[in-house]
């Protein structure tokens, strides 16, 4: 019997589920308390689901919405700073519309990418615990059984890295910046997480982190 799963019905399951008690107590509470900046915002403090094209050849997985980031804005990678350097590395290399993400309305259109995470809902210290990371997964391999035309797929730090690994079964693979493997017939990608202790150390710099995308735009022009 032909499988009744969309890009709806998994984005409906992720936006009400509940499975991880400290990560629902955790994003209400941000979305409750904010911080001064966006003190007169309404958070969305939700699970955020995956966005853009599910057609698409390129594939990015990050690690988890931001506490005042995509747990304020609705939108992964909108309104933080990870999301300034991701979606101004998309638009230099002609993957989106615009240079930046400030919020879920404005206008942003991603062209032949689609971008998820690991864990949905914003996890303390950044930092989600083993059995979260196995709960939330499942939204991951449902995204990926959908995704049948991704050549290139990005990993955006280590916790997506493994965890792509793990529900593909690639076995003994290392994590390192810029790390390219080959599976069957997609290219995987590892790179360091644009977050603001890896790009404030300069452990990330932005020469580092645009060739990533450099290097996936030339991997789908050489298919094409
Ligand atoms: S992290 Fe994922 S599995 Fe856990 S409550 Fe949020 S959406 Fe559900």
């Amino acid at each position: 019997m032909k499988s009744l799963v969309t890009v709806d019905s998994i984005n409906g399951e992720i936006v009400n589920c509940s499975l991880c008690e400290r990560l629902v107590t955790y994003r209400l509470q941000v979305g409750k308390e904010k911080v001064r900046r966006y003190s007169n915002e309404i958070y969305w403090a939700k699970p955020v689901t995956g966005l853009g094209d599910i057609n698409a050849e390129l594939l990015i997985i990050g690690l988890a919405p931001a506490a005042h980031g995509a747990n304020r804005t609705g939108r992964l990678f909108t309104g933080d700073q990870s999301g300034q350097w991701l979606m101004r590395a998309l638009f230099e290399t002609g993957f989106s519309n615009i240079p930046t993400s400030t919020s879920a309305k404005d206008g942003l259109i991603l062209k032949n990418v689609f971008i998820t995470s690991c864990i949905r809902c914003a996890p303390p210290s950044n930092k989600p615990l083993n059995t979260e990371k196995l709960n939330c997964s499942n939204y991951l391999v449902k995204e990926l059984e959908l995704l049948q035309n991704v050549k290139v797929v990005i990993c955006l730090g280590l916790i997506a890295f493994q965890t792509y690994c793990r529900i593909n079964n690639l076995k003994k693979l290392e994590f390192c910046h810029h790390a390219n493997y080959k599976d069957n017939d997609k290219h995987l990608i590892a790179s360091y997480h644009p977050s603001r202790q890896n790009t404030n150390t300069k452990r990330l710099t932005w020469p580092m982190w645009i060739k990533i995308f450099d290097d996936a735009k030339t991997i789908l022009s050489n298919n094409n």
